[in-house]
C-alpha cells in the first residue's frame, strides 16, 4: 500500500505546521436530522469456543419527521459464512473464502429473545438466505420525537479466515460484532446486506460496553475504560510513561464504575464512548503496549511480539501522532479522546472510530486509516452509496500528506492509469451503489482511484488554499454528522465561490473523455508595444474542465485559464517578447486524453500536417523498449542491419512512434541492400510504412493497423482491424475478433526460398476470432480463422511454374490450447490444431498448411526469418517458429493442404529469479507432437505423400526480459522423429532415434 517511512518526524511536523490556517464560516445545519441511539452492552467471551455472548439494550429516539412502523438491525458477522451475499459475490468472482468454511470456522451473529418496549417480536430476514439484516415490526408505531427500548440477547463469533474481523487462537479482532441499529435517514431504513464492496454506515450513538474476559487479556477498544484493567499496565513497554487511561474524559456524563464481581481468572472492563457510529474491539494476551499523546488525544499502540523494531520503540506512537498532526491541520481538531492503533491478524488496514486495525506500522497506512477517522468516522458518509467520500477522500489526503513531506505527487500516475480504462470503456463512475459495480476490482478503481482523482481535480480547479478552506469548513460544519455529495458540494461551492455543478456531475456520475485543442492563433504587436496573442480553445470531448492556456514567448511566458465549457472560446494573452508557441494544459492536469493537439508553433515554413506534432520527443531507440509519454509523441530512431543471401548485408534506418503506449504506433523504415557478401549483388532500396492506432480513429477496445511496403522481392499492403475485450479485468473471458485484408505481390524471386513460395501474388481476406478464460485449474484458449483469396501472376498462373494452381482458394484453422499446473512448478500444456488451405487443386505454396511452424506470410515482417539465407533460417541453423501443426522436429518447408495435429508438453521449472533480467526462469520440458496430413502433399521435398508424422523429445528453456521485451531462448531436442529423412536437423543415416536440435526465441505454443 505504501512504502516505508524514512523522514525525520520533526521535519514532517514542521512541514505540516506551515499549512495555512484560515477561519471557516459558521456552520449551517439546514434541516439536517439524525436518529439518537444509545447502546448498553454486557458481553462475556468464551475463549475456547471463540464466542462472545451478550445482552444488549438499545434506547432509540426517533428524531426523523416520519412515524416508524419497523425497526432493523445489521448482523454483519453473518456475512462471513457460507450462503451469505458476500460469499456468493466472492464465488462469482472466483474468490473462495467464506463459502468453504465449516463449523467451527465461519462467523455468526445470532439474536434471540428480542423485546421491543417489553413486547416479544419476531425476526424477519428480508434478504434470506443472507442474514446480515434482521427486521422487526414495532408493536406500536413510533411517531417523531418518541423513543423506544429494544432488549435482546446474542452470540457472536468472528471467522478464522480474517476479513476486517477475525480470530486466531487467543487473538480476537472484533468488528461489526454486536447487533447494530440500521441507519434511518431521509431515504428510509438503510437496510443493506454486507458485500465485499462497501463497508458500513452507522447511527452516531453512545456506547456503554461491559466486557467479561480472561484476566490476562490485553484489550484495545473504541472509547475510554471507565473502570477495570484493559491490561495496558502489564503490557507497557515504556515503564517511565504512566498509562493515559482518560477514564474521566466524559466528566459527569460518565456512567458509574461497575467492574466488580468477575469470576476467578476473569475480569470486567467497562468502556464508554459517545458520538461514534461503531464500536470496535481487539484482544490478545500477548499485546505489547506503548502510549503517547498528541494535543488532547491519547495514543494507544498495541503490537505483537516480534514488532519491537517495526512498531516498538515509539515508532508507531510517533507515526500516529504525525498522522494526527497532519489531519488536525487539514480539517480541525480530532473529535474524540483517544486513538488506538493495533496490529491485527489480517494484513492491510481497517478503520473504526477511535481505532485503527493495521497489518503494519507504515506511515502511509497509518495516515490512511487514521484519516478515515475523519473521512468516515467523524464525517460519516454512507459507504454503500458514496464510497468515494471516504476512500477517495482518504486516498487524496494521504497523497497530499506525502506531497507535503517532499514526495512527488502521484497525480500523473493515477491519471494515466484511469485514462487507459476510460479509453477502453472499462471505467465506471464513483457514484454507483457499491455492489452494482461490474466487479470488486472495478469498485475499488472507481472508489479509491477515480475518487482520489476527483479530489485532486477539485484541488486543481480551486487551488491549494481554497481546497484547504473547503476541507476545514466541511469539517466544522458537518463533523459528527452524516455527509453526502450535496453536503460537500455546497461547502465547496460556497468557499470557492464557484459553480461546481458540471464538475461534480461529470467526475462523480459519468466517465467522459476530455480533449481540448489549440484552434486558431492570432498574434499582433511589435518590439515596443509588446505582443498580444489570441488563442482559440476548441473543446472536442464531452468532458468540461477549466484549461490553462500558455504562451511561450522568446524571453517570457504567459498563462491564463479558460473555463472550458464552450465548444470554442477565445482567450487573449500578452507577452513583452515575441510569442513562439501556444500550449494548452502545460501542467497536464485536465485529463485531456489527446495532448498531441495541445501545442501550436507560431511561424515556421512547412505545413504542420507534414511534420510530427510540435514538442515531439526524438530519441535513440534502444531496440528493446519503446519510450512512451503522456503529453507528447515520441519518435525513436534506430539504425538497422541484417543479412540475406540475395541482398547481402542490408542497412537501414527505422523510426518508431508512440503516444500513451497505444496510439500512433507508426513505423517508417528505409533500407538498402548492399550486395556485400553474396554473389547475386542485388542492390535494392526498400521501405516499410505502418500507421497503427491513429488518434483520429480512436474507439474502445479497437486497434487498427495499415501497412504498405516493398521488402526483399515482395511488395504489398495490409489493413487489420482488431477488437479485444476482457469482460472483467481480473477474471472472466477475453474475446477478440479480427478482420484483415492483405496483398502480397512478388517482384524478385531471388529473395525467396522455393520451399515457401510460388511465384504468385495473393490478395486475401481473413476473419479471426479468439477467446481465453480460466476454468478451475485450467487456462483455456481457442482461436479460429477463416478466409480466402486470389492467387495471380501477371503472365498467367501457368508462368508461376504451377500449372495446377487455381486462382481462388480458401483457408482457415481452429486451434485450442489448455494449460494447468500439476504440482508446484510442474505444468502441463496440450494443443489441438486443425487447418486447411484448399481449392480445386492446390493452394500456392505460401498459402498451404505447414507441418512444423508458421506459414511464410506470418514471417514477412521479420528480417531474420523472411528471406533466403537470413540469419535464423540458414541451412546450418535449425530455427523453429511456433504455429502450424507444430511438429517441431521436421523440415519447416513441409506443407500440405489439410492437417490435424496434437502437441503435448510437460514443463518443470528448475530455477526462478523473477527480479533478474536474463534467465528469470529456467525450465526443462518433455514433449511430443503428432500430425495427420490430409489432401495433396506439397512437392518439396519430393518424398511422396506424407500422412502421419510425429516427434518426441526433451527441451530446455529460459525466460528473459530486456527493456520492455520479454522473450525465451528455447532449445528442443526432438530425439525421435517418425520419418528421420524429413527431420530439420537430418544427417545421412539417422535412424528415427538420433540426436537433433531446434532453437527458438518463442514458446512452442
Ligand atoms: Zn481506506
Amino acid at each position: 500500500m505504501t512504502r516505508p517511512f524514512d523522514l525525520e518526524q520533526s521535519v514532517i511536523l514542521a512541514a505540516i505546521l506551515l499549512l495555512p490556517q484560515q477561519p471557516a464560516p459558521a456552520p449551517n445545519p439546514n434541516h439536517y436530522w439524525q436518529q439518537q441511539v444509545a447502546y448498553e452492552i454486557s458481553a462475556r467471551l468464551d475463549e475456547p469456543r471463540g464466542v462472545l455472548s451478550g445482552t444488549e439494550r438499545i434506547r432509540y429516539v426517533n428524531r426523523s419527521p416520519d412515524t416508524l412502523s419497523t425497526f432493523s438491525l445489521h448482523l454483519y458477522l453473518n456475512a462471513f459464512r457460507p450462503g451469505s451475499r458476500w460469499s456468493d459475490a466472492d464465488s462469482i468472482e472466483g474468490r473462495r473464502r467464506f463459502n468453504d468454511l465449516r463449523e467451527p470456522n465461519f462467523a455468526f451473529n445470532h439474536v434471540r429473545n428480542v423485546r421491543i418496549g417489553g413486547t416479544r417480536v419476531v425476526p424477519i430476514y428480508p434478504f434470506t438466505p443472507d442474514s446480515t439484516v434482521v427486521r422487526f415490526v414495532l408493536p406500536q408505531p413510533l411517531p417523531p420525537g418518541d423513543s423506544v427500548s429494544v432488549d435482546l440477547e446474542w452470540d457472536a463469533r468472528p471467522s478464522t479466515v480474517p476479513r476486517r474481523q477475525g480470530r486466531e487462537g487467543r487473538r480476537f479482532d472484533f468488528a461489526q460484532w454486536y447487533p447494530k441499529v440500521v441507519v434511518y435517514d431521509r431515504y428510509g431504513w438503510e437496510e443493506h446486506p454486507l458485500y465485499p464492496a462497501g463497508e458500513f454506515y452507522g447511527e452516531f450513538a453512545t456506547f456503554l460496553v461491559d466486557l467479561d474476559v480472561p484476566a490476562d487479556q490485553v484489550i484495545g477498544a473504541t472509547g475510554v475504560p471507565v473502570c477495570g484493567d484493559p491490561g495496558w499496565e502489564r503490557a507497557n513497554r515504556n515503564r517511565s510513561k504512566p498509562i493515559d487511561y482518560r477514564r474521566d474524559y466524559y466528566g459527569p456524563e460518565t456512567p458509574p464504575p461497575a467492574c466488580d464481581g468477575a469470576a476467578t481468572g476473569r475480569k470486567i472492563v467497562r468502556w464508554y464512548a459517545r458520538d461514534v457510529h461503531h464500536f470496535a474491539l481487539s484482544l490478545n494476551p500477548d499485546y505489547r503496549y506503548e502510549g503517547g499523546r498528541y494535543g488532547n488525544v491519547a495514543i494507544h499502540v498495541l503490537y505483537q511480539p516480534g514488532d519491537e523494531s517495526t512498531w516498538g520503540g515509539n515508532v508507531a506512537v510517533e507515526r500516529t501522532a504525525t498522522a494526527l498532526a497532519w489531519l488536525g491541520q487539514l480539517y480541525g481538531p480530532f473529535a474524540w479522546p483517544q486513538i488506538t492503533n493495533v496490529h491485527r491478524i489480517e494484513g492491510g488496514g481497517t478503520e473504526f472510530p477511535m481505532m485503527i486495525m493495521n497489518g503494519s506500522a507504515e506511515q502511509g497506512l497509518i495516515v490512511h486509516e487514521l484519516g478515515h477517522n475523519y473521512t468516515m468516522g467523524i464525517l460519516a458518509n454512507n459507504e454503500w452509496r458514496e464510497g468515494w467520500l471516504d476512500e477517495g477522500f482518504t486516498s487524496f489526503q494521504t497523497d497530499w500528506f506525502w506531497e507535503m513531506v517532499g514526495r512527488p505527487s502521484t497525480y500523473q500516475e493515477t491519471e494515466a492509469g484511469i485514462l487507459q480504462l476510460d479509453l477502453d470503456d472499462y471505467s465506471e463512475p464513483p457514484s454507483l451503489v457499491a455492489e452494482k459495480y461490474r466487479d470488486f476490482g472495478s469498485y475499488n478503481t472507481a472508489i479509491y482511484t477515480r475518487g482520489k482523482l476527483f479530489f485532486q481535480q477539485l484541488r486543481y480547479i480551486v487551488g491549494d488554499d481554497t481546497m484547504h478552506r473547503i476541507l476545514q469548513t466541511f469539517y466544522q460544519r458537518w463533523k459528527l454528522k452524516h455527509v453526502d455529495e450535496a453536503a460537500f458540494r455546497s461547502v465547496a461551492e460556497e468557499v470557492s465561490q464557484r459553480d461546481l455543478s458540471t464538475f461534480f456531475a461529470q467526475w462523480l456520475h459519468t466517465t467522459e473523455l476530455y480533449d481540448y485543442e489549440v484552434g486558431d492563433v492570432k498574434t499582433e504587436g511589435g518590439e515596443r508595444a509588446g505582443w498580444v496573442t489570441r488563442v482559440e480553445v476548441v473543446r472536442k470531448g464531452n468532458g468540461r474542465i477549466p484549461v490553462e492556456v500558455g504562451v511561450v514567448a522568446e524571453e517570457d511566458t504567459a498563462v491564463q485559464r479558460v473555463d472550458g465549457l464552450a465548444e470554442r472560446e477565445w482567450v487573449t494573452l500578452s507577452t513583452p517578447t515575441k510569442p513562439r508557441e501556444v500550449v494548452l494544459d502545460p501542467r497536464g492536469l485536465t485529463h485531456d486524453w489527446n495532448m498531441l493537439n495541445n501545442r501550436k508553433r507560431l511561424g515556421g515554413l512547412l505545413p504542420r500536417t507534414l511534420l510530427p506534432p510540435p514538442g515531439s520527443d526524438f530519441y535513440f531507440h534502444p531496440y528493446f523498449a519503446t519510450r512512451s509519454r503522456r503529453d507528447r509523441l515520441t519518435v525513436g530512431l534506430q539504425p538497422t542491419v541484417w543479412y540475406n543471401d540475395a541482398g547481402g548485408v542490408t542497412l537501414g534506418i527505422r523510426s518508431r512512434n508512440d503516444y500513451l503506449g497505444r496510439f500512433e504506433q507508426n513505423v517508417a523504415m528505409l533500407t538498402g541492400s548492399t550486395g556485400w557478401g553474396v554473389d547475386d549483388e542485388v542492390k535494392d532500396v526498400d521501405f516499410f510504412l505502418r500507421a497503427k492506432n491513429p488518434v483520429v480513429l480512436r474507439a474502445p477496445n479497437l486497434s487498427q493497423t495499415f501497412d504498405a511496403y516493398k521488402i526483399e522481392g515482395r511488395y504489398g499492403a495490409a489493413a487489420t482491424l482488431e477488437w479485444s475485450r476482457q469482460a472483467h479485468l481480473s477474471f472472466g473471458p477475453t474475446r477478440s475478433h479480427r478482420v484483415s485484408l492483405r496483398w502480397v505481390g512478388i517482384d524478385d524471386t531471388r529473395y525467396l526460398d522455393p520451399g515457401y513460395y510460388d511465384d504468385v501474388g495473393i490478395v486475401e481476406l481473413q476473419f479471426a476470432n479468439g477467446i481465453s478464460n480460466q476454468s478451475g485449474q485450467w487456462n483455456l484458449s481457442a482461436r479460429s480463422s477463416l478466409g480466402g483469396g486470389l492467387a495471380y501472376n501477371r503472365d498467367g498462373l501457368a508462368f508461376s511454374g504451377r500449372s495446377d494452381l487455381d486462382p481462388f482458394y480458401f483457408n482457415g484453422f481452429i486451434e485450442g490450447v489448455a494449460r494447468r499446473d500439476l504440482a508446484h512448478g510442474l505444468g502441463l500444456a496440450v494443443r489441438g490444431y486443425l487447418a486447411a488451405g484448399v481449392s480445386d487443386h492446390a493452394a500456392a505454396k505460401q498459402r498451404q498448411v505447414y507441418f512444423q511452424g508458421s506459414d511464410p506470410l506470418s514471417q514477412l515482417y521479420n528480417p531474420f526469418l523472411r528471406s533466403r539465407g537470413a540469419l535464423l533460417v540458414r541451412d546450418d541453423f535449425n530455427y523453429q517458429s511456433p504455429g502450424g501443426a507444430g511438429i517441431r522436429g521436421v523440415d519447416p518447408r513441409l506443407s500440405t493442404s489439410a492437417i490435424a495435429a496434437l502437441n503435448l508438453e510437460v514443463e518443470q521449472g528448475v530455477l526462478s529469479r523473477p527480479e533478474s533480467h536474463l534467465f528469470k526462469r529456467i525450465s526443462i520440458a518433455a514433449f511430443s507432437d503428432l500430425a495427420q496430413g490430409m489432401g495433396s502433399m506439397s512437392r518439396t521435398p519430393a518424398t511422396g505423400t506424407i500422412r502421419f508424422l510425429s516427434d518426441a523429445g526433451i527441451g530446455i528453456r529460459a525466460a528473459h526480459r530486456i527493456g520492455d521485451t520479454e522473450f525465451v531462448t528455447r532449445f528442443d531436442f526432438p530425439l525421435f522423429v517418425s520419418r528421420p529423412e524429413l527431420a530439420q536437423d537430418a544427417r545421412a543415416g539417422d535412424d528415427d532415434l538420433a540426436f537433433r536440435w531446434v532453437f527458438s526465441f518463442e514458446q512452442p505454443f
